[in-house]
């Protein structure tokens, strides 16, 4: 590792008790105190062998379901963690938690950890919708957690919803969306759901028996979405994330956005140094047997060359309300060019020698850097 700069600390917890049916996230549903506790050892013995010299601004445990570990589980994790790194300087500390594991007792205890921020699961507020998703949660249990997550007093609340599944109607997305605002959570993800291969919706995609949301709707559901909750006090900062002020802005997520480096420890977790990625194996058992060994878990890796470096920051870039420098653009050939048209379709503002997508180019931010490539 090359930097001393602000990093971001993640750790994947890889299990969960039912797979929902969209997910593609590493994670398994065989979970027994031993695995968990083999689990813990691997973690620690992979912390041990990673040098990470940058300063760690940010923790972030998701998952999987980091909510479903015992209180035993949970404190040791941290203490082992604390052990080997220093999180004196951290300013977030995210944990990711799923309404039916919301106790007064659990709640307790991240705080108790450190952890000052809840992403809580909530996906929606439809009972059918979160049966159709595969949730093992009903609306009543989220609203429940939200109270006492309200109650425990968390510095922030962060709220992830899903949009745009089969079926769905503008009026039932806005239902989820106004229920949603009622709790005024700090921080609101809102998703559209992809389908992807490997999860039980993609098998029931290709066998015919389950058809995507059109695109118009998508789009419709992307602009009520942000409409709504701009019109509701909370800023529209990235594709998918709203908050309440810059402050309630996810600093872990936007170190990722912002190129930042990263260690991501546990089965599956990627990381970054500046310069080179790399993401460890996608097998619990594997880790586990790796670190055993004095192995490093790691499936595979690469470095970024320059080209590939600003490539990506173009594309992350895009996908936010800070935009991306035009000293950036720069380097593409008819950068001027494009610019201009981008800015003639409102797709783009220029501002402060900066490139920011409008509203509008939110709609395609993947397709976006594609203009500077032609
Ligand atoms: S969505 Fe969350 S709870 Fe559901 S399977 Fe994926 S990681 Fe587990």
């Amino acid at each position: 590792m090359k930097t001393k700069s602000p990093s971001g600390f993640y750790l994947h917890v890889p299990f969960c008790e039912s797979k929902c049916s969209y997910c593609d996230f590493y994670s398994v549903t065989s979970i027994t105190n031993e695995v968990i506790t083999r689990w813990i050892r691997a973690v620690t013995a992979e912390a041990r062998i990673r040098e990470f010299p940058g300063v760690f601004k940010t923790l972030y445990f998701g998952g999987g379901t980091p909510s479903l570990l015992s209180k035993t589980a949970l404190v040791e994790v941290v203490t082992k963690l604390r052990g080997v790194f220093d999180f004196d300087n951290l300013v977030e500390t995210t944990i990711e938690v799923n309404p039916e594991d919301v106790s007064r007792d659990k709640l307790r205890t991240f705080k108790e950890l450190g952890f000052n921020r809840i992403s809580l699961g909530a996906q929606s507020f439809r009972d059918e919708e979160l049966k159709f998703l595969g949730r093992r949660h009903d609306s009543e249990t989220s609203r429940r957690a939200l109270e006492m997550i309200r109650e425990a007093g968390f510095k922030s609340l962060s709220l992830d919803l899903i949009h745009s599944l089969p079926g769905q109607s503008l009026s039932d997305w806005e239902y989820s969306l106004k229920s949603a605002v009622g709790f005024k959570p700090d921080h609101i993800s809102c998703y559209q759901l992809t389908i992807k291969e490997g999860t039980k919706f993609g098998k029931l995609l290709s066998s015919g028996k389950l058809k995507e949301a059109g695109e118009d709707i998508q789009r419709e559901m992307f602009i009520r979405t942000s409409e709504f909750l701009c019109d509701n006090g909370y800023q529209h900062y990235e594709v998918s994330n709203f908050s309440m002020g810059k402050d309630n802005e996810s600093k872990h997520n936007s170190l990722y956005w912002e190129h930042v480096p990263y260690l991501g420890l546990g089965p599956s977790a990627h990381s970054f140094d500046g310069e080179k990625r790399w993401w460890n194996v996608s097998s619990v058992e594997k880790y586990c047997e790796e670190l055993e060994k004095n192995r490093v878990p790691v499936a595979d890796s690469e470095i970024l060359s320059g080209d590939e470096f600003s490539l990506e920051s173009l594309f992350l870039g895009l996908r936010t309300k800070k935009g991306i420098s035009l000293d950036i653009l720069k380097g593409y050939d008819g950068w001027e060019d494009t610019s201009a048209k981008l800015s003639a379709l409102s797709l783009v503002e220029i501002k402060d020698g900066r490139m920011i997508p409008t509203l509008k180019g939110f709609l395609m931010a993947d397709r976006l850097p594609l203009l500077f490539m032609d």
